[in-house]
């Protein structure tokens, strides 16, 4: 080849290429100022089973795929494990060893440990904490609290209220928390503060809470709901109306209390047991959404809302595992892990085409169910039911911390916590669930 050509093809391609680097950044600009995130772009999805210890996950797996099987949630490359402890009220400097829902998600959503009850309020001091859903919008993050419970349920709630009990979810249920009243210069209900931080996905039940009248301040003798949509939220209240439902902000709310039931089944008996029994299958009624629906869903708006530059922060809970652990009802609770399981698909699938997306799966304490030998006498403790699994096995399936007919307790059980995505490596080992805060926080690069 002649040097001089040579000389002179290099020259075309270094022109190209000079060309070619500005019309990309515009193009990548472009792209941002349409919200598909801008080129630092970064997501993080937290996926919170309630309840989900080790021993549910193991029941819902020999269930529906048997033994050998794999849930999705299985499929996390990083997988570690994480303790679930509180603190006591009267005494801050002793631990509680079982915790709740309310003090368990302040935990990673504040950094900071409290007592049972609480959202996101110190024990004891009941000082508002921030949580990581503020400091992420602080940031330039968009944000979505997605929950099969009802919105002002504990762990949705930690994101984005501080109250000193987890009962005062709307502002007739202020009973408790005579302090956090706006008329007392407070922040108000759960279901008020939800609204009032403005967060870009907000999916699930609880439209009770939202129903409610303002006693106090700017929005007095309104509804929540009507002053949501006066704050700018686009309101859904149907698996219909949400496929529709596109804008900044939107509120959806799809039954007046926890979000109807995947599967329904026989409820554990004492001696002999239920059983042996097959779950049905699809009980949800058509017109609310499953919980993978709302993550598909939270994902698309996220993802296209205009706004998103910098990226989200998206939790998503399977609620309804600790609620029918509480209930002794295997099936109703294999149903819910399953539905949660569905929804990591989702988010999975996401992070596969969106490789900024770290995942983490955990729980936010274990509960009761547990697998034991199918008993033989009148002597065995607890109710028990006997489940048909997938490969054609009898499971015997346990509830048995507290009397029968009460509500199961939960178990101070460390929990599992898996991953997938940038950092994911961090969930190795034995960590505290406060560490899921700081994961985040690095991740994210938050102040
Ligand atoms: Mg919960
Ligand atoms: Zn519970």
């Amino acid at each position: 080849m002649p040097i001089k050509w040579l000389k002179k093809s290099i020259f075309v391609i270094v022109a190209l290429v000079a060309l070619l680097i500005p019309g990309a950044a515009l193009a990548q600009n472009v792209l941002a100022s349409h919200g598909d995130g801008g080129r630092h772009a970064k997501n993080v999805i937290l996926f919170i089973g309630d309840g989900m210890g080790d021993s549910e996950i193991t029941i819902a797996r020999n269930y529906y795929v048997g033994a050998n099987g794999r849930l999705n949630m299985d499929r996390l490359p990083f997988i570690g494990a994480s303790t679930t402890y509180a603190l006591q009220e009267a005494n801050p400097l002793l631990t509680e060893f079982v915790t709740d829902s309310a003090a368990s998600g302040t935990g990673w959503a504040t950094g900071t440990k409290t007592s049972n009850g609480r959202i996101s309020t110190t024990a004891k001091t009941d000082i508002d904490l921030p949580t990581l859903l503020e400091l992420a919008q602080k940031s330039g993050y968009l944000t979505g609290d997605v929950s099969t419970a009802e919105l002002t349920d504990a762990t949705p709630a930690v994101l984005a209220s501080h109250v000193s009990n987890r009962n005062c979810q709307g502002p007739a249920d202020m009973g408790s928390c005579p302090q956090d009243k706006i008329s007392a210069g407070g922040p108000g209900s759960i279901a008020e503060q939800e609204v009032a931080h403005n967060i870009n996905v907000l999916l699930g039940g609880g439209k009770q809470r939202f129903d409610q009248l303002i006693t106090d301040g700017k929005y007095a003798g309104k509804s929540v709901l009507e002053s949501a949509r006066n704050q700018g939220y686009t309101i859904a209240t149907d698996a219909n109306s949400l496929k529709q439902s596109n804008g900044k902000h939107v509120l959806g709310l799809f039954n007046s209390g926890n979000m109807s039931l995947e599967w329904t089944g026989t409820p554990a008996q004492p001696y002999p047991g239920s059983g042996p029994q097959t779950c049905q299958q699809n009980q949800r009624p058509a017109n609310e959404p499953s919980l993978s629906d709302m993550t598909k869903k939270a994902l698309d708006l996220l993802q296209n809302n205009h706004d998103n530059k910098n990226g989200f922060f998206l939790q998503v809970e399977g609620a309804s595992i600790d609620k029918q652990d509480h209930a002794s009802s295997p099936c109703q609770q294999i149903g819910e892990t399953i539905a949660f399981d569905n929804a990591i698909k989702q988010g999975m699938e996401f992070a596969r085409t969106h490789p900024d997306t770290l995942i983490l799966v955990t729980a936010d304490h274990g509960h009761t169910s547990q697998i034991i030998e199918s008993p033989t006498n009148a002597s065995q403790p607890g109710a028990f039911s006997k489940l048909i699994t997938k490969d054609g096995s009898i499971m015997c399936v346990s509830y048995a911390t507290a009397p029968v007919g009460a509500s199961q307790s939960h178990t101070g059980t460390q929990v599992r916590i898996a991953a997938m995505g940038p950092d994911a490596n961090k969930v190795m080992g034995v960590i505290n669930q406060t560490d899921i805060f700081k994961i985040i926080k690095e991740r994210l690069s938050l102040r």
